[in-house]
C-alpha cells in the first residue's frame, strides 16, 4: 500500500498551462482592444469601419463649418 505522490496531479492548469491558454484563444474569440479609442470590441474590423465613417462624418462637418465661416466673413 505505497501510493507515490504525483506533483502533476495537483489540480487544473498545473499540467500544461501553455497548451491550455492556446486552446482558449482558439476556442473563443476574445474581445480585441481598439488601438484608437481603447474600446473592447468582438469585431475589430466592424469597429474600425465605424471609426472611419465617424471620422469621415466629423471631417466633412468640420470642413463644411470652416467653408461656411470663410464665406460669411
Ligand atoms: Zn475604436
Amino acid at each position: 500500500m505505497d501510493y507515490p505522490t504525483r506533483p502533476c496531479h495537483g489540480g487544473i492548469g498545473t499540467t500544461s498551462p501553455g497548451k491550455r491558454s492556446a486552446m482558449e484563444s482558439t476556442a473563443q474569440p476574445s474581445p480585441l482592444e481598439c488601438p484608437d479609442c481603447h474600446a473592447l470590441t468582438a469585431d475589430l474590423e466592424a469597429h474600425k469601419h465605424w471609426h472611419s465613417r465617424l471620422v469621415h462624418d466629423i471631417a466633412t462637418a468640420v470642413d463644411k463649418d470652416i467653408s461656411r465661416r470663410a464665406h460669411t466673413t
